[in-house]
């Protein structure tokens, strides 16, 4: 449902104010011009809708409502000399190596209420006209009023360029709502809300030290992520190495060894599980087996021995699987666990598995 807005403020002709249809008398005794087209304009003071202005001439005057909103917000300020800050608050984020959100953010102050010196409307400043032009103290303040369209980019640019703080006070609230002096004049000077600033010269120099921050933080993040990256080439180049050495010798790799972790030292482990055989290998299988392996990693046979003979029955291997011992002769021998599952397969210890190389 579109709200019908009715003209609620005109311009008096003896003094030039905008007025409401509560300070005139009615009809066209208002002596009243529309503040858009300045066509002559009556007080409409009936029973059945809001007190209002309209043209004599039924003329469509499209801008007429924001105008009359927009001059009066003006008015207000000039007349009262006051101004409602808004809180000055400067952000910067950036995203970090992993994806990260990094936030910097500085309240440098919040909200508040000024007296002005002086407040002019309408005064030209080199390039620029901004709606409200006051002082306080000897600092300039500049003021930007919108109601229905947004503040043209140019315009903010040129704003900016002036090195003056200024702001935007937005009463885009009166685009679906029939706007009134005291609607108004609460909106310009005691909603927060709906107004930032354009430019403030303490935004630099904050905005400055909050980048160095962020770049403090962006580093930080670069360095720790070059650190998971280096360990994780690491281990894989290690499993690339192992798998080449075993392939080289003819021997079968399975393909269901995946690299489950970067960080994880067990990183090698079978996705499905290799079985130990029914029963524990005849000594004519495991002992040339062991001894290839001995001779294969250069490693003394008592050494050797010290260590696998822990599993002497099949009882034993019920204990175990050939992953976790795997791990531990590794561990206990430094060869990698890859070899002792191929002496496994050699000794007779476990299921021949399907190869998919
Ligand atoms: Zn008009």
């Amino acid at each position: 449902m579109t709200v019908a807005l009715l003209l609620p403020f005109a311009k008096r002709l003896s003094d030039g104010l905008l007025v409401t249809p509560e300070e005139v008398p009615r009809g066209l005794a208002c002596k009243c011009i529309c503040p858009g087209c300045e066509n002559p304009v009556q007080a409409r003071q009936g029973t059945e809708k809001v007190w209002h202005f309209a043209h004599t001439k039924a003329e469509a005057c499209a801008g007429a409502y924001e105008i009359s909103v927009h001059e009066l917000a003006k008015q207000l300020i000039r007349e009262r000399k006051e101004l409602l800050l808004p809180a000055l608050e400067v952000v910067v984020s950036a995203r970090g190596a992993s994806g990260e959100n990094l936030i910097e953010q500085e309240v440098v102050f919040e909200s508040r209420f000024v007296r002005l010196d002086d407040c002019k409307v309408g005064q030209r400043l080199d390039e620029i006209t901004p709606d409200i032009s006051g002082s306080r103290k000897g600092r300039r303040i500049l003021v930007e009023v919108t109601v229905f369209h947004r503040l043209m980019p140019e315009k903010r640019q040129r704003l900016i360029d002036t090195g003056l703080a200024s702001f935007e006070i937005d009463l885009g609230i009166f685009k679906t709502r029939q706007a009134s002096r005291d609607l108004v004049e609460e909106a310009v000077f005691r909603q927060a809300g709906n107004r930032r600033w354009i430019y403030h010269p303490r935004m630099t120099d904050v905005e400055a030290a909050l980048r160095a921050r962020l770049e403090k933080r962006l580093e930080e993040s670069r360095i720790a992520w070059e650190q998971t990256e280096d360990k994780r080439k690491a281990q894989e180049a290690e499993w690339l190495k192992n798998r080449e050495a075993l392939a080289v010798r003819g021997d079968i790799i399975p393909s269901q060894f995946r690299i489950h972790s970067p960080i994880r030292e067990t990183a090698l482990q079978p996705v499905s599980e290799i079985g130990w055989k029914a029963s524990f290998p005849a000594p004519e299988r495991w002992q040339p087996a062991r001894k290839a392996f001995c001779v294969r990693h250069a490693l003394p046979v008592t050494q050797v021995d010290d260590v696998m003979n822990n599993i002497s029955k099949r009882s034993h291997l019920a204990t175990t699987n050939p992953v976790e011992l795997s791990t531990q002769w590794s561990e206990a021998l430094g060869v990698s666990s890859l070899e002792i599952i191929r002496y496994f397969r050699e000794a007779g210890y476990t299921q021949d598995y399907d190869v998919d190389l």
